[in-house]
């Protein structure tokens, strides 16, 4: 919002309660800001969990993104491991994840019309049939159970319905962070803070160096009672009349990538990822409103066009939109290294790297601001171009981030060390240790020969 014609107020100093002590205070429980709890807690500091939301999961959850994806490598090996992993046994386990089994990870028509409606095809590939590969279509509410379920193992203390306001600061130093609540403003004490915001809220407070971004804004919506059979049938069987029916529902909802329904967990129950919405900023109460209604009124008229036209929909009900609006992009950190889109095409390998997501390394530099010594990103909004963070940003590799922000402070807690003094190869060698892939060592595809220290 811009500053100019805006009318300002001053409000007195206040008394804010301390709610907690702890080690490390986490503000978000998306998919990155969870993970860096969880690989805290477990490597021994007392964690707090701060969430804006009755729910945990941010995009993955409230915002219903439902495929993970960038798992896997050229190789065909899957190298977001670590919690991921074990996210994905345990909503298998409540019947609330699906992925192709090896052996029909495949480019063929036959696996295509088998799994492409799950959303588990490789779709950096310019071709048809796109091969087959390792992703996980699942279910939102098992993603907030699972995710409830490692938080109260772990003994991590949760605050949700805590709205982060701003950092704390005493004699110069940050020492916490400040939310708001229903019962007025509270204080939690921290020695060391990680941002899992996805928009940079405690960076920008902070004082951090940023940039501003933007992309399509979607709301993600789902459909009840969807005879998908049927559906995927007319699809192969009557390919042309299919094209039409389909290319007038993508006019009617406005944008959408190659399948704009998919299964889901649930039988019977489809995620329409649309529409694509350009040119709403994500910080903006008056954008997302505006956002917000556009995006039902399309809704609309994409499920009553596909309810009387498309084969399978005829008895279809609209479950409803997603809870949270569906960002992608806002504030990125400019921190101790800045990934370029170059990076990521050209699969850069870096010595420091401390995490990674298909063929892209994550340098330790990019989860850390400068001059602040206490404070580490992690998700969506870490230190990146624009451009690269929209080849960057899946759920799996934001997960990877906050495992590895989750060591990172540990260890830093462990010798009372700045977080930028932290060797890189412990964090890696705790990765390894956790099961996950930090990137220390590149895949066969990776370009290494200007192998950069990149901290
Ligand atoms: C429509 C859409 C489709 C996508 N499709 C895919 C896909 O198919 N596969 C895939 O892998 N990825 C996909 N992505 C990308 C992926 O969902 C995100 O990049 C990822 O979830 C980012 O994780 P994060 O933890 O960084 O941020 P988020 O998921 O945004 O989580 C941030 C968390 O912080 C909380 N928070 C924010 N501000 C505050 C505050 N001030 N105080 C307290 N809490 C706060 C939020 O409530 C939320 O819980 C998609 C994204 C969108 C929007």
């Amino acid at each position: 919002m811009s500053n100019r014609n805006t009318t300002f107020v001053k409000t007195e100093g206040e008394q804010i309660p301390v709610v907690a002590d702890c080690d490390v205070v986490v503000v978000g429980a998306g998919p990155a800001g969870h993970a860096a709890a969880i690989s805290a807690s477990r490597n021994g500091a007392s964690v707090t969990l701060l969430e804006r939301y009755h729910h945990l999961g941010g995009m993955a959850s409230g915002g219903m993104v439902l495929v993970l994806d960038d798992m896997v490598n050229e190789g065909n090996e899957v190298v977001t491991t670590g919690i991921v992993s074990e996210f994905v046994e345990r909503m298998e386990k409540q019947d609330a994840a699906v992925y192709p089994p090896s052996e029909d990870c495949q480019t063929n028509s036959e696996m295509w019309q088998k799994w492409s409606r799950w959303g588990c095809i490789d779709f950096h590939k310019a071709m048809m049939p796109q091969p087959i590969i390792h992703a996980v279509a699942f279910d939102p509410d098992g993603w907030k159970r699972v995710s409830l379920d490692m938080v109260r193992e772990a003994k991590i203390n949760l605050r949700t319905h805590s709205w982060f306001s701003d950092v704390l600061r005493e004699g110069g130093k940050i020492t916490g962070v400040i939310s708001q609540t229903k019962l007025g403003r509270q204080a939690v004490r921290a020695k060391y803070i990680v941002d899992g915001t996805g928009d940079l809220d405690v960076g920008v407070a902070a004082g951090a160096d940023y940039i501003d971004g933007q992309f399509i804004v979607t709301t993600v919506f789902r459909m009840a009672n969807v005879d998908t059979e049927k559906a995927i049938d007319f699809q192969f069987s009557q390919p042309e009349e299919y094209k039409k029916l389909d290319r007038e529902a993508r006019r009617r909802i406005g944008g959408a990538w190659g399948m704009w329904w998919l299964k889901t967990p649930i039988p019977g129950v489809v995620w329409c990822n649309c529409p694509h919405m350009p040119g709403y900023d994500g910080l903006s109460v008056e954008s997302m409103v505006e956002s917000e209604c556009e995006g039902r009124d399309r809704m609309m008229r994409l499920y009553n066009f596909a309810k009387k036209n498309i084969p399978g929909f005829e008895n279809a009900a609209m479950l409803g939109a997603a809870e949270q609006m569906g960002i992608r992009q806002t504030r990125m950190l400019q921190g101790e290294y800045v990934v370029t889109k170059d990076d990521v095409k050209s699969r850069r390998h870096f010595e420091t790297s401390v995490c990674r997501g298909r063929d892209y390394y994550t340098p330790y530099g990019a989860l850390l601001p400068k001059a602040i010594d206490n404070l580490i990103v992690a998700g969506r909004h870490y230190s990146v171009e624009s451009d690269a963070q929209k080849m960057s940003r899946e759920i799996p590799p934001c997960q990877a981030q906050g495992e590895a922000a989750g060591i990172a402070v540990a260890l830093a807690l462990n010798s009372d060390q700045a977080l930028r003094d932290v060797d890189y190869k412990a964090i890696q060698k705790q990765m390894r240790a956790q099961g996950a892939d930090p990137g220390d060592e590149p895949s066969a595809n990776a370009l290494c020969e200007n192998n950069i220290a990149a901290e």
